[in-house]
């Protein structure tokens, strides 16, 4: 008998001919995540995927997995011979230790049989299996419908045993679809967008515009906690951090002042296209929401968006703020973001914004500044951090 780590696969069982591809990537990840942990082996058995390891460093390897994206869930598992009476005892074990852990009265057997060679079928291994648990656990009856306890029989070729599923976030695994380049303001928004694109496989960068000496250093720290709280589900992150404020400051003397959000905005989007082409990233990523504030109006986001030609996903676009509220709380970027940083965009922020901006008046107001040379100053005084 040993104890084991069993991860279910999500979506990837869908993946046909590319499954294997998919499965390699995610074993690529959950190595990333447990590596300094330390484990034996990683092993995959039809449909699943077993990691072998010291079981005192289950909770946190679990912690770690929970955040590898393509799991949905990690089991601890009992790990025997394809014998009836070692299964018996691995379910009397795993019982009895859930039984110490709260009040429970009731409990079902589920099993499954992926080896068809195995001589006794299902049914009869959840009577023979219900049946001893019967017999050692006096407190304990059977409900097939709502049990409190659900204890589940592998049989494959090895049999594993187990109650807890744990859940993970699903979606596919880090690096199976590109890779985008995060817009990381500080607020509450952008890190929930990153999160949502890449729970959907999309490595992540980042790129944050700060207007240093107008805002402070401590606000630049802020992004970085941003970005480590980040990594724990991607690994490591770049940081591209831009000096936006020279460029403000032509805006805010040679445009009209209700538009600086907006073309500021401008100037970000451009900025992250620069380096994204540089670097080979396939679209930005924003934390913009309709209708949120009066830059993300569908006039304004129409106007942001025609700066670049490069691909802009928006995860949160359709989003409530109290939904984006929970995710952040979820994966444990909220406390960080509401922390109160200025942040770039306040610095030259204008009484009244233009909710409905036109791209060609826009267009027209931005002939007074030499872009392209504000660009390259820009990118030229640009500082890189990686974090991990
Ligand atoms: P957030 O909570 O992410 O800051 P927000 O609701 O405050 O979003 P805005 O400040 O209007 O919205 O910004 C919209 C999006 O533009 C952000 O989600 C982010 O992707 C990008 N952005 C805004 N400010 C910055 C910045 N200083 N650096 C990098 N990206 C930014
Ligand atoms: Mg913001």
């Amino acid at each position: 008998m040993e104890n084991v780590l069993s991860v279910s696969l999500g979506e990837i069982v869908l993946k046909g001919l590319n499954r294997k591809y998919f499965e390699d990537k995610l074993v690529k990840q959950m190595r990333r995540a447990i590596s300094d942990i330390g484990f034996k082996r990683i092993y995959k058995e039809q449909g699943k995927i077993y990691i072998e390891a010291g079981v005192e460093d289950f909770p946190q390897m679990i912690n770690r997995l929970r955040k590898v994206f393509g799991l949905v869930y990690i089991s601890p598992c009992i790990r025997t011979e394809k014998d009836m009476d070692r299964i018996g005892e691995a379910g009397v074990k795993l019982i009895d230790s859930k039984l110490k852990s709260g009040d429970y009265s009731t409990f079902k057997v589920e099993a499954n049989r992926a080896d068809k060679k195995f001589e006794i079928k299902s049914p009869e291994i959840c009577k023979e299996i219900g049946g001893v648990i019967l017999r050692n656990f006096e407190s304990l009856k059977v409900d097939v419908h709502k049990p409190e306890i659900q204890l589940y029989v592998d049989i494959k070729e090895c049999a594993y045993i187990y109650i807890d599923k744990i859940k993970g976030y699903g979606g596919l695994p880090l690096g199976t679809n590109g890779k985008g380049l995060l817009l990381l303001s500080g607020g509450i928004d952008s890190p929930v967008a990153g999160f949502m694109m890449a729970k959907r496989g999309v490595e992540l960068s980042a790129v944050h515009f700060h207007s240093y000496p107008f805002t402070s250093e401590r606000a630049e720290e802020k992004v970085k906690d941003l970005a480590r709280i980040l990594s724990r589900y991607v690994g490591k992150i770049k940081i591209f951090s831009v000096n936006l404020l020279p460029i403000q400051k032509e805006i805010n003397m040679k445009c009209p002042e209700d538009e600086m959000t907006i073309i500021s905005r401008r100037f970000m989007m451009r900025i992250g296209e620069k380096i994204a082409n540089f670097h080979d990233f396939n679209c930005l990523i924003t934390g913009e929401n309709l209708g949120q504030v009066a830059s993300q109006t569908i006039y304004g986001l129409t106007v942001t968006n025609s700066s670049v030609n490069i691909p802009v996903f928006r995860p949160l676009i359709g989003f409530d703020k109290v939904d984006i509220v929970e995710i952040a709380k979820d994966i444990e970027t909220f406390e960080t973001s509401i922390q109160p940083f200025e942040d770039c965009c306040t610095v030259f922020l204008p009484k009244h914004p233009v909710t409905r901006p036109k791209v060609e008046d826009i267009e027209n107001s931005e002939e007074a500044l030499d872009v392209d040379e504000l660009i390259e100053n820009a990118i030229k005084n640009m500082k890189v951090y990686t974090i991990e």
